[in-house]
Order: structure tokens, then sequence, then C-alpha cells
């Protein structure tokens, strides 16, 4: 591995890193002391290599056998949020919490969804996150980015191909930070819509549970919850993994489910769901790593 001034782990247990609790270790795990060090480590390191960025893992499978190459995890360095004006220049493991409360304090409105997504600004970018009627796309400005081959580069709003919960960012980049915009507000109107959207996040999800968010994206017109519920699988288990009883487009892993039980759970799913109404459902949950 080349040199580095960060942190470099072989063989780092993935399973505390994500929401599910659950799978392999990381061939290598790297948390950069900054974009340079992440820059020359990438220029550096042998293009065979597979790379991929973890946030929180709160959108992601990691397989049992866990995930060969280097997985790269963007820590303190990375999770300052600054105003200035109307625009707000978040690092790229900052918190949704942390950017929307932070835009409150300046008067910036428009990213309160933010606060209801549990992840960081690297996988928002990445998986154009969303809530409420908004998304990333509505408020990203441009994203600075460590390419595979260590080059950094500034994308714009249009090089990202942003669809439903999808961009087109290129594999292995790592979103080092990000600047979005808001609009004017009232920090008190503002905070008042937070916990609008915190108590219905509340109300609907299993928020306090080993989950992984929506599991399937929601097909054009239609919501993966509803064809979930028709299709007879609200409680559904297989090992240690369950659908959610309160949100059936949530996985659970009831404690000692296993990545193989959680994902074979999904495939259920999407099997039951194909069967019963002829909707192929997408998974919106990252599957990563081998099987064990
Ligand atoms: C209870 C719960 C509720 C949720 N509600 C929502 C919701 O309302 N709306 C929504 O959109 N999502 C929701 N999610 C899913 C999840 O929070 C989002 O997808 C979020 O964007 C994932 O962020 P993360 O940093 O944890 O990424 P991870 O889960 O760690 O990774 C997800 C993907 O992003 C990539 N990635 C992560 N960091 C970077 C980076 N720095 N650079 C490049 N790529 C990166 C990973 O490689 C992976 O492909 C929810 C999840 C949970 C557990």
């Amino acid at each position: 591995m080349p040199p580095v001034r960060g942190r470099l782990t072989h063989g780092a247990p993935l399973a505390p890193l994500v929401w599910f609790k659950t799978g392999g270790a990381a061939e290598w795990l790297f948390e950069p002391a900054d974009a340079d060090d992440l820059a020359s480590f990438l220029y550096a390191l042998d293009p065979g290599v597979p790379v991929m960025a973890l946030g929180l893992g709160s959108n992601m499978i990691v397989r049992d056998g866990g995930v060969p190459g280097v997985v790269i995890r963007l820590g303190k360095a990375f999770a300052k949020v600054t105003a200035d004006g109307l625009a707000l220049t978040c690092g790229g493991g900052a918190s949704g919490i942390l950017v929307s409360s932070t835009a409150r304090d300046a008067g910036i409105a428009g990213v309160e969804f933010l606060r209801s997504i549990p992840g960081t600004v690297g996988g928002f970018v990445r998986m154009n996150g969303g809530a409420y009627g908004r998304e990333v796309r509505d408020i990203l400005v441009e994203a600075e980015v460590v390419l595979r081959s260590g080059e950094q580069r500034t994308l714009a709003l249009g090089d990202l191909g942003y669809s439903y919960r999808h961009s087109d960012l290129p594999e292995g980049a790592v979103v080092v930070s990000a600047t979005f915009r808001g609009e004017p507000g009232e920090p008190a109107a503002i905070q008042a819509e937070m916990d609008r959207i915190a108590a219905a996040r509340e109300a609907s999800q299993p928020l306090r549970s080993k989950t992984g968010g929506s599991t399937f994206a929601n097909p054009d017109g239609d919501k993966a919850w509803r064809l979930i519920d028709a299709a007879g699988c609200r409680g559904l288990t297989r090992g240690g993994a369950q659908v959610s009883e309160k949100h059936c487009n949530f996985l659970l892993n009831l404690g000692d489910a296993t990545s193989a039980d959680i994902e074979g759970l999904g495939e259920d799913v999407r099997a039951a769901v194909k069967a019963a109404s002829g909707v192929d459902l997408r998974w919106e949950i990252q599957r990563v790593g081998i099987v064990a």
C-alpha cells in the first residue's frame, strides 16, 4: 500500500460501521488525513485495486465475505460545514443534521429535508438523497471529488446525471465536499419545518432499528411499500431478518441476521412483488462485497 498520513487498517471489520451491523471486513480501510492525502494515495495505488467510499452505511448491505480492495471513510477532517450568503460548503463526511442545523442558524431555508436522512454529504450526493418532495439535485451547486486515478475535480450539477436516487458519479470516485444553495428563511420557521419532518419520520419509520433505509426505489407512479404490502410481505422473515411491520420497504436485522439473510429476504420480496403485480423492484440499497 502507498504511504499515507491518515489511518490505513488491514482487515477492518465493517459491521460496526454500517446501520445493519452485519457483514465482513474491508481488506483495507483508509481514513485519509485530508483531500491531498486521499489524492496522492489513489494516484499511487495499483489501478487494479477496487476502491469504494463508505459514509454512515445507512444505505448499504456489506456482504458476509467482506469487501476486497480499499474502503475509504471520511473522518473529522471532512465533517465541517460553513455558510456564506445562501451557500453551504459541506465536507463529504458531514452529517445531514449538521448541514441542516448550520443552514438554520445562517437563515438558509430549503435544506431542512437533510435533517431526516441519516447519512453523510458524500452519500447524499452519490445517492441523490431526498425526502418530503426535495432531493439533492434541487440544492447542489457543485461537488469536489477525487477520482479513482487520484485526480481532483469539480463536478457541476449537470455532470452528475441525476435521476431518482441515482447519480452517474464515476466508479471509485470519492466526494470530499459539496456546495449546496438554499433560499432566505427565518431560523424559527426553518426549525419548525425540521421539527415537523423529524416527527413525521418518527411516526412512520423504524429509526432505532438495525436497518438500511428504503430497500427498493419507488417505481414510476407507485410506491414500493404499497406493492410489498399488497404482495403480503409485511413482517416476512428469513433467518434473523424481517420486513418491518412499521414500514414494509424497510428490512431489519432482528439481532442475529447475516447479510445473506437480509439480501435473501430482499430477493424473496422482489419475487413476491413480481408474482403479485408484475413489477420488477430495483434495489435502492447498495449491496457491496462478496458472498461468504
Ligand atoms: C432510518 C433510515 C431512513 C432513511 N431515509 C432516507 C430518506 O428519506 N431519503 C433517502 O434518500 N435516503 C434515506 N435513507 C438512506 C440513506 O440514509 C441515504 O441513502 C444516504 O444518502 C446514505 O448516506 P451514507 O453517507 O450513509 O452512505 P452509505 O450508506 O455509506 O453509502 C451509500 C452509497 O454512497 C456511496 N458513498 C458514501 N459516501 C461517499 C463519498 N464520500 N463519496 C462517494 N460516494 C460515497 C457509497 O459508496 C454507496 O454507494 C435512510 C436510511 C435509514 C437507515
